[in-house]
């Protein structure tokens, strides 16, 4: 059997090593903490499954869903914009109802990228941008974000035969692996370099409500003419603790929204209604979750921070996302000091190489452990600083 070139060339999973490790070490009784996954440990809150539960007996529900969603779906998204952003959206031409956001991101580069475009892509980055890119025949063109830029792209330093060439862009803030934050001005600037040079702006906001210190981040579609230039993804995912029931969204230029509502109705047959009333009710009823959560969040955030730092690592406390993003230790790279992490106290963390070349020389640490591991994960890595403090005492 031979496997096209596309699916070959997709990169590997990069934490497979990291994987087995984990596995050796449970299969030898031995108990691994791991900070490395980014999905919420709380369940979703109660009145959403119940309002699942309820719509799931209804025959109505138990048919082929409607690709572009539901109407009263599509209807509460533009109401959830305008309380939440002050942003007006058309529920029939700038509302589409995803399988989870990965699948919209997935699958824009096959409406707006031909073989031989590039398509612009941070680095680090969550990967499905530069796989969604490959899967089309596209190029990445991976855009540093560097400590020094607050992690933010340098639109002035894409050389200009990219620019020509480039149809689409992604940017994702609050960002993960990063953590980094942007405000209006940047998506402003946004804005404007993508008139200049024609090119599509996705831009992905899964973590716009998973904010601390009352930090409110903004939406790309604040800024003035977005709308004219790009789309919002956006999830249900992390606001409401529903990775595991798959619906999300994209929202803004109707154009883009009509090529990827084509391209899908062609490939899925829409979000189960039962998931879809699931979704109206986590928007419409009561909000106090996201503070709950929130706090939840921001305590461990300062308790991981506190740790790092007197492990000696370089570290900036996030102001939103659900990830801590951290300098390695001096003499180590970013393989180097997870691994020593996970053989000497069982801890995972993940290598920032893993999100691009510009990762390198961080690791990420996911806040989404729940309180018994995180304390225990804590006192490991105080282990591990006290040790290597004898170490040093003995040399
Ligand atoms: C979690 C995450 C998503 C995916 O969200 P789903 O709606 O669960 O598919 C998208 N983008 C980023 C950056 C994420 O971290």
């Amino acid at each position: 059997m031979k496997m096209t070139k596309r699916v070959e060339k997709l990169p590997p999973y990069l934490f497979v090593e990291i994987s087995r490790k984990i596995a050796e070490k449970r299969a030898r009784g031995e108990e691994v903490i791991s900070f490395g996954i980014g999905d919420p440990d709380m369940p979703t809150p109660p009145h959403i499954i119940e309002r699942l539960c309820q719509e799931a007996k209804k025959p109505a529900n138990h048919r082929y869903p409607e690709s572009e969603g539901l109407p009263e779906l599509r209807q509460t998204i533009a109401d959830w914009y305008q309380r939440r952003f002050n942003v007006s959206l058309d529920p029939e031409t700038e509302v589409l109802p995803l399988i989870g956001t990965k699948e919209g991101i997935g699958h824009m580069a096959f409406c707006f990228a031909e073989p031989g475009d590039n398509v612009l892509v941070p680095d680090p980055g969550y990967p499905v941008y530069s796989v969604g890119t490959l899967l089309a025949g596209a190029e990445p063109y991976y855009m540093p974000l560097l400590e020094k830029n607050n992690f933010l792209p340098d639109l002035r330093q894409i050389p200009e035969d990219v620019l020509r060439k480039a149809t689409l862009m992604w940017i994702n803030y609050p960002n993960n692996p990063t953590s980094a934050v942007a405000d209006l001005p940047f998506y402003i600037g946004v804005v404007e370099f993508a008139r200049e040079h024609d090119i599509c702006v996705c831009h992905d906001g899964p973590y716009s409500e998973v904010a601390y210190d009352g930090y409110r981040p903004v939406s790309f579609l604040q800024a003035d003419g977005a709308r004219d230039t790009g789309v919002e993804f956006h999830s249900l995912s992390k606001s409401y603790n529903m990775t595991g029931w798959r619906i999300g969204m994209v929202v803004g230029n109707p154009v883009m929204i009509d090529a990827l509502k084509r391209l899908k109705s062609n490939l899925d047959s829409g979000i189960p209604q039962a998931i879809q009333y699931a979704a109206i009710e986590a928007m419409t009823g009561p909000q106090d979750c996201i503070e709950e959560h929130n706090a939840v969040y921001q305590r461990r955030r300062d308790l991981v921070v506190d740790m790092l730092i007197r492990m000696g690592l370089e570290v900036t406390p996030p102001r939103a996302s659900l990830y801590v993003w951290a300098k390695v230790p001096q003499g180590y790279n970013s393989v180097e000091f997870a691994n020593d992490l996970l053989e000497k106290v069982g801890v995972v963390v993940t290598p920032g190489i893993g999100y691009g070349n510009n990762g390198e020389g961080y690791v990420r640490l996911s806040l989404t452990l729940p309180d018994a591991g995180l304390v225990k994960g804590l006192s490991r890595l105080a282990e591990w600083q006290d040790s290597r403090n004898q170490f040093k005492r003995r040399v």
